[in-house]
């Protein structure tokens, strides 16, 4: 089972983002969510949508169901692809803030951090449904990217 936020690491341009300190709650709240659903398949991946300290919804990775959104931002040619965590809490939630963030977890089966970038097609999903920055673990750093450049 591939995940595409493994694939898209490369390219991270630091100019945009900032290195936390510490995990935000958030991201905590995410990755116990996300860790929840791990068994021997696969790797779990949730995404929690918030503004302003304000938890607006969540969403999983499936490996059982597509969606047209997911389909339009993917364009790799592909006439399937899964439903990402990122899509799934887009579809899933009705009038996001501008300004709202996005947080994604990945842990792995012992708990440790894994890496959790969205891939470039959900970046430029979340950018254009109001999303400003993305918060996700790179290198067992937290990170905060600025994605309003992919509006
Ligand atoms: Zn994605």
């Amino acid at each position: 089972m591939t995940d595409c936020t493994i694939r898209n690491i490369e390219y991270l341009d630091f100019g945009k983002v900032k290195l936390l300190e510490k995990a935000p709650k958030f991201l905590f709240k995410a990755h116990e969510l996300a860790y929840n659903f791990i068994n021997d398949k696969h790797y779990s991946l949730t995404a929690l949508l918030a503004y302003n300290n304000r938890k607006l919804g969540e969403g999983f990775n499936n490996y059982d169901t597509t969606h047209p959104m997911q389909l339009k931002f993917s364009n790799r040619g592909e006439n399937r692809q899964f439903i990402h965590a990122e899509i799934h809490v887009l579809t899933k939630t009705r009038n996001i803030p501008v300004g709202s963030k996005l947080y994604i977890a990945r842990p792995k089966c012992d708990k440790s951090w894994g890496n959790s970038r969205p891939c470039a097609g959900c970046m430029v999903a979340l950018a254009k449904n109001n999303v400003s920055h993305t918060i996700y673990v790179h290198s067992n750093k937290f990170i905060e990217e600025d994605i309003r450049q992919y509006r």
